[in-house]
């Protein structure tokens, strides 16, 4: 990994951070450096290129994978992986709002291990919010808001992504239980996660009607990790996932027969919602580090800086920073209002999500492509950080709703009065 310069972030760049939220921030990056970058440290040489840290199939090697675990064990324990979930859940209440400022913090590092201190889609999600055992609910959601274990939610087949009530998988009535046969690909966290969400067809041939949701312990018989999904991101933690006849107990199914869609989507949504603090904080790590570049760098007797050029890139990036902030908190503020943890979500919050992930790729697309432009040949080093920003930014358009679906919804909800 590149040193960091931690300069002085949103607020440097002359971006606000509401006052009630800094000494958060100010809190988030002082556990990073005090608690975290030491666990990073010990592994540095082997974190630059994927490959000195993954193994011939392509998964995360173990002493980085457990680097990670104690990463996010201690986040755990220290309140981070709970920070959004509710208060009344046990969790910290944080807003999505506020919670855009705090991941801005942690990814203006760029895509670094102490990343891990806030959950990502392994972690706790508002899908499993909806699990009303209390034993349950301590099992699954209490373990991932300490940071004890991890997950993963296995939707997308061989054969339906974008279409998902058109999965294969099926869960079969067997006395007070189930009977999961199926096969997931592209499931990220699948090569290491302790339990998955998987959303089944009860009923084939119903469509929607028949899914829900279950959650099958990575322990049960018939459960196996398939293939690594060696994609361009490399990011080791990606695989297919087999259910061979795996039997849980009707317990196990989060909500109720044919609400597997509605509960689907609340992963995922989540997942769109924080494409919002994730690009602006690795948009900020591109432009303070070609800032830095173009400063020092000569060309023609100049600064880089100093070429019409060059400046011109700058301030494209910082157009496309502020733009993609001020979609993201403009739609925050419209989701937080309407509501995004039932089953039922408004029109407009739907929209408003699908406008969050589409602008933000788009934009942290742009951005990474320009930052690798301003740096010339070194932009295109694995020790500038910047190309895997680049591979990340370019892969963020697939997952969690394409970005074709993401207009489709925008262009579907507008259809409808809301
Ligand atoms: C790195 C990575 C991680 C992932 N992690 C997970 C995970 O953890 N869990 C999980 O379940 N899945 C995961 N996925 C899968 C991801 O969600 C799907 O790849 C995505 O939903 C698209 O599905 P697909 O690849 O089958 O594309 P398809 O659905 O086959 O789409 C192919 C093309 O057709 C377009 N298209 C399809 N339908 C429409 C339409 N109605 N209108 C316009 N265009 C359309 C798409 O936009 C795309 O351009 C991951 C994928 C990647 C790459």
């Amino acid at each position: 990994m590149p040193p960091t310069d931690h300069g002085s972030g949103a607020l440097g760049l002359g971006l606000p951070v509401p006052e009630h939220i800094r000494g958060r921030v100010s809190e988030v990056r002082e556990f990073i450096e005090t608690r975290l970058r030491p666990i990073e440290d010990r592994l540095a040489g082997r974190l630059v290129d994927e490959r000195d840290h993954l193994d011939r199939e392509g998964r995360i090697v173990p002493e980085v994978q457990e680097a990670k675990d104690e990463i996010r064990r201690i986040a755990g324990a220290a309140g981070y992986h709970a920070l959004p979930v509710p208060v009344e859940l046990g969790g910290g209440g944080m807003s999505p709002s506020d919670l855009l400022y705090v991941q801005e913090e942690v990814y203006r590092d760029g895509l670094r291990l102490t990343k891990e201190v806030l959950a990502w889609t392994e972690g706790p999600t508002p899908l499993l919010y909806h699990l009303t055992d209390g034993e349950l609910r301590e099992r699954y959601l209490g373990r991932l808001m300490r940071g004890e274990v991890s997950a993963c939610f296995a939707a997308t087949e061989p054969n339906a992504g974008s279409d998902l009530a058109a999965i294969e998988t099926t869960a079969t009535r067997d006395g007070d239980g189930w009977i999961i046969r199926g096969h997931k690909a592209f499931i990220t966290g699948a090569p290491f996660a302790q339990f998955a969400q998987v959303v089944a067809q009860t009923e084939p041939g119903s469509g929607k009607e028949g899914l829900a949701v279950f959650l099958v312990d990575a322990d049960t018989p018939g459960y196996r990790v398939g293939r690594m999904a060696t994609t361009m991101i490399e990011d080791g933690n990606t695989s297919e996932l087999h259910f061979d006849g795996c039997r849980v107990s009707d317990r196990n199914r989060v909500g109720e027969i044919g609400q597997g869609l509605a509960l689907a989507m609340l992963w995922i949504n989540w997942a769109r919602m924080r494409r919002g603090g994730m690009c602006s904080g690795l948009a900020q790590f591109c432009l303070e580090a070609s800032l830095r570049y173009a400063s020092r760098r000569r060309a023609f007797g100049k600064a880089l800086e100093d070429l019409p050029a060059v400046s011109t890139m700058l301030a494209q990036m910082y157009v496309d920073l502020y733009r993609m902030r001020a979609t993201s908190i403009q739609c925050l503020e419209q989701i937080e209002a309407l509501g995004y943890t039932g089953l039922v979500v408004s029109p407009a919050a739907i929209r408003a999500t699908s406008v969050m992930k589409l602008a933000n790729d788009e934009a942290l697309f742009r951005v990474a492509d320009t930052a690798i432009q301003v740096h010339g040949a070194r932009g295109l080093t694995k020790s500038a950080h910047i190309e895997k920003i680049f591979r990340v930014a370019r892969n963020l358009k697939i997952p969690a709703g394409t970005t074709e679906i993401q207009e489709w919804t925008i262009a579907k909800t507008l259809r409808r009065a809301d």
